[in-house]
């Protein structure tokens, strides 16, 4: 019954924009298809990548603090889902990592901050990270697209950024190795 629902809406999506496949951007139709498709990533334990913080332009940062996903995470439903914020969740950055730090199935992905935001920038966000959320949660990938360049600069300065940051965390005696 909803797959009819689902297939009306997103018709009058293309009808409106006049594309073959349009982008997804109707809040209430998302919002339906995550809660109605997030038991599948509970039961078989599959991760789901959620976008939060920065990304394109028609994205209201307002409402991309991750924060706002507090119902979905204390739904006992979707408690064993996996959920991955990407992004670093920027600039709710602290704020995922609380979240990570709480809630077992949350992880972090700080793809696209890295290589996107300034040497300083993306060594403080990796940073903020491992501050609160647990290292085994934190996870990169260069969110790279289009640009072949993007992959190069991502694994590049990926690797730079993160060795800087345990690096500092092993000086302070935040992590120590044995
Ligand atoms: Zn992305």
């Amino acid at each position: 019954m909803w797959v009819k629902k689902v297939e009306f809406q997103f018709n009058q999506i293309q009808q409106t924009t006049g594309e073959k496949i349009p982008r997804l951007n109707h809040k209430s139709l998302i919002y339906f298809l995550v809660m109605e498709t997030l038991e599948v990533p509970a039961k078989h334990k599959i991760p789901i990548e959620l976008h939060t913080g920065f990304a394109d332009p028609d994205l209201d940062l307002r409402e991309a603090n991750p924060l706002n996903l507090r119902f979905l995470l204390e739904d006992n439903r979707f408690k064993k889902a996996p959920i991955v914020l990407s992004h670093a969740s920027y600039r709710y950055t602290r704020e995922a990592g609380s979240l990570a730090s709480v809630y077992a199935n949350v992880y972090i992905d700080f793809g696209l901050a890295i290589p996107s935001l300034s040497t300083g920038g993306m060594l403080s966000v990796v940073q903020q990270l491992i501050e609160l959320a647990p290292i085994s949660k934190v996870m990169y990938s260069s969110d790279a697209h289009f640009i072949p360049d993007l992959y190069y600069l991502g694994a590049f300065r990926g690797r730079k950024v993160l060795g800087q940051v345990l690096d500092n965390a092993i000086n302070n005696g935040d992590l120590i190795i044995k």
